[in-house]
């Protein structure tokens, strides 16, 4: 992966991109999360996935999802095009490799809105640049009121999606993180932290060999003086 020079830091030191995964069940609040990141920090490119399941009206086709058919996704998957693809509620989800792939070469941060099943296969790929949260609603009575508020899917599907959610909270155990989205504003400003905190690690600022080299080049200069 390239390395990233942020130029909101003050002093811009070469770092590795993040490919930040975020999962949870349907309904806690995981893509309004994602969405106010992208709107934030423009450092972030979002992987936009394909997918068999229809559209909702509310999305947009190259925006939300790329939204193929059953044989379109078959033929990726054979030919390798996805970084990793799952089946979710009965339809099938996956990340396009290229556009991944492109991302990280060119040094932005990526943004993978994906499910546990893809967060692991992801993890086995790229262990170091990943960065994974969870998140968790505050009760599953909550969690099923958000579903009918959003009132795009069927009772059958909202049905699902309530059975799913405990298969997906069982897996809290595979993310780093987990965050607790009981307020919207709360839970977003816990996830800016952890994004802030990870940008900051040792391991991933590679720039860190020549800014000390440079202090310290410094300070024999000042000493000498
Ligand atoms: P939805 O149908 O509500 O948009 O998404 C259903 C689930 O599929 C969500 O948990 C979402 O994170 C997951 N998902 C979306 N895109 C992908 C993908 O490319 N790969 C995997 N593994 N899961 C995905």
């Amino acid at each position: 992966m390239r390395p990233i020079l942020d130029t909101e830091s003050p002093i811009p030191i070469a770092r590795r991109g993040l490919m930040l995964v975020i999962s949870s069940p349907s309904g806690a609040g995981k893509s309004t999360i994602a969405r106010n990141l992208l709107e934030l920090d423009k450092r972030f490119s979002l992987s936009v996935s394909v997918t068999t399941r229809k559209r909702r009206a509310s999305e947009i086709d190259g925006v939300h999802y790329h939204f193929i058919g059953h044989e379109e996704f078959e033929r990726l998957r054979a030919g390798d095009a996805l970084l990793e693809w799952a089946e979710v509620h009965g339809n099938f989800y996956g990340t396009p490799r290229e556009a991944a792939e492109q991302a990280m070469r060119e040094g932005r941060d990526m943004l993978f809105d994906i499910d546990w099943q893809g967060a692991r296969q992801l993890v086995e790929q790229a262990k170091t640049d990943i960065v994974s949260i969870f998140i968790l609603p505050p009760s599953m009575e909550e969690l099923r009121a958000r579903l009918l508020r959003r009132a795009e899917d069927s009772g059958d599907t909202i049905a699902m999606r309530m059975k799913n959610a405990s298969v997906e909270i069982e897996r809290w155990r595979d993310y780093e993180y987990v965050v607790v989205n009981d307020d919207l504003d709360r839970a977003f400003s816990a996830v800016l932290s952890i994004v802030n905190a990870e940008r900051l690690r040792r391991d991933r600022r590679p720039g860190l060999f020549d800014f000390t080299a440079q202090l310290l080049e410094e300070a024999k200069t000042l000493q000498t003086s």
